[in-house]
C-alpha cells in the first residue's frame, strides 16, 4: 500500500484477523480495542568531510614525478570537487606553485661516503704465509735439510723414522727424495687461506672501493624539497534506528514483509518527509545540522508504520499490524498476561511434582 494506513484501517484488518479465532467484535467501536503506534525507523546519514593539510616536504634524491602533480597557490581557496558519492574516500596531493627545489646533501660527496669498515682503504693487510700445520713449520719440514735447504752431509745417519709417520715427499729446497713434509713440501709454511697469499683482504662492505652509497640521500647526493598539500574527503556515517522488536524480526515478518516508506535527502536544505512520525523526526533532526567541513551528504531514510493492537474481547493475544505490498499485514503474539499465566501453570506443576516426591519418600521411609 502506497500511503500510510489510518488507525481505522488497521483496526478493521485486525478485526478480520480476530474473527479467525471465532471472536466477532467491532474493534472500530470505542472501548473495544487499544491501538498504539510503534513505527520502525532505519536512517543512515553519510557526510563527506573535507580536510586540507599543508606541510614542508623533503625527500631523498630527485623526484621527477612531483613536476606532474597539480599545483596550488592558495590552499584554502583551491577548488576541488567533492566525490559524487559521499560514501567514497578521495585524496588529492598537490604542490605549492614554485616551491619545488633541490638541495645538495651535506653528508656526502656525490652520493658516496668513505667506508666506515675499512676507513676508506678498501681492505686490510694480511700475512701472505702461515706456519705449515702438517709439520709445525720447524725442523720437521724436511728430515734432510730441516727446512733450511742445506742437507746434512751424506753418510751421516738420520734418526730412525717413526713408525706410522705420513709418507714423505721430495723436498723443494734440498731436492732429497722421500724426506719433506707432504703439506708444505719442505718449505715449512703454506699460503694464507684468507688472502690466498695475496697479502691483502678486500673490504666486504665496499667491495674494495673504499667508498659506499650514502643511505640518507639514497646515493643521489641531493634532496628534493617542496611545500605539499593534501585535500582529502572521507565518509562519516551516523545511523539512527528504531529497530523492530525481537518477536517481529523473524523472516517473513515486519522487517521483510512490510512496505517501508523510503526517502533520500542529498542536500542540507532537503526537508524530512511529511509522513514521518513526530518521534522519528525528533530522533533524526539533531543529527542533520551542517557539520564543520561537510561538503556533501546523503540521508537514506525508511520507516514502517507499525501499530500494536489489543482487543478487549481477546486478552490472550497482541496484534501487530503494518502495511505490506498486498494490504495490511497482521501478526499475532501471545499477550504478556497469557505468557505469565502459562509460566504460573508450569511452576505450579513443578511444585505439585516435588510435593508428590516428598510424600512418596515419606511413605517409603
Ligand atoms: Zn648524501
Ligand atoms: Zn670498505
Ligand atoms: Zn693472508
Ligand atoms: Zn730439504
Ligand atoms: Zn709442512
Amino acid at each position: 500500500m502506497a500511503r500510510e494506513p489510518s488507525a481505522e484501517e488497521i483496526l478493521r484488518a485486525v478485526e478480520q484477523h480476530v474473527s479467525r479465532h471465532g471472536i466477532s467484535a467491532r474493534l472500530t467501536s470505542p472501548g473495544t480495542a487499544d491501538l498504539s503506534w510503534q513505527s520502525l525507523l532505519d536512517c543512515r546519514i553519510v557526510r563527506s568531510i573535507e580536510t586540507r593539510d599543508e606541510r614542508s616536504m623533503k625527500d631523498k634524491g630527485r623526484r621527477a614525478d612531483l613536476a606532474e602533480r597539480p599545483t596550488y597557490t592558495d590552499l584554502a581557496e583551491h577548488p576541488v570537487d567533492p566525490p559524487a558519492d559521499p560514501d567514497t574516500s578521495q585524496r588529492l596531493e598537490l604542490v605549492l606553485l614554485g616551491s619545488l627545489d633541490e638541495v645538495p646533501c651535506e653528508g656526502c660527496e656525490g652520493g658516496r661516503k668513505e667506508c666506515v669498515a675499512c676507513r676508506g682503504r678498501g681492505g686490510r693487510a694480511c700475512p701472505e704465509f702461515v706456519k705449515c700445520d702438517g709439520c709445525g713449520g720447524g725442523i720437521d719440514a724436511c728430515w734432510d735439510c730441516d727446512g733450511t735447504g742445506r742437507p746434512r752431509p751424506r753418510g751421516k745417519p738420520t734418526e730412525p723414522r717413526p713408525a706410522g709417520a705420513p709418507q714423505r715427499v721430495r723436498c723443494v729446497r734440498c731436492h732429497r727424495p722421500d724426506s719433506a713434509c707432504p703439506t708444505c713440501l719442505g718449505r715449512g709454511r703454506t699460503d694464507c687461506t684468507v688472502c690466498k697469499g695475496a697479502g691483502f683482504v678486500e673490504c666486504q662492505s665496499c667491495k674494495g672501493a673504499g667508498r659506499v652509497k650514502h643511505v640518507q640521500c639514497g646515493g643521489a647526493g641531493l634532496f628534493t624539497t617542496w611545500t605539499g598539500a593534501v585535500i582529502s574527503h572521507a565518509p562519516e556515517v551516523k545511523t539512527v534506528e528504531e529497530p523492530a522488536p525481537l518477536y517481529l524480526r523473524r523472516p517473513r515478518d515486519a522487517t521483510a514483509k512490510g512496505h517501508w516508506h523510503g526517502t533520500t535527502l542529498t542536500s542540507t536544505t532537503d526537508k524530512l518527509p511529511d509522513d514521518l512520525a513526530p518521534e522519528h523526526r525528533a530522533m533524526i533532526a539533531p543529527h542533520l545540522s551542517v557539520k564543520e567541513n561537510e561538503v556533501g551528504r546523503r540521508v537514506t531514510l525508511r520507516h514502517l508504520p507499525l501499530a500494536r493492537v489489543t482487543a478487549h474481547a481477546d486478552p490472550d493475544r497482541v496484534y501487530f499490524a503494518f502495511p505490506s505490498r498486498t494490504g495490511i499485514e497482521v501478526v499475532e503474539r501471545p499477550s504478556r498476561q497469557r505468557v505469565v499465566h502459562f509460566t504460573a501453570i508450569g511452576s505450579a506443576a513443578v511444585a505439585v511434582a516435588v510435593l508428590v516426591l516428598v510424600l512418596v519418600a515419606t511413605v517409603l521411609n
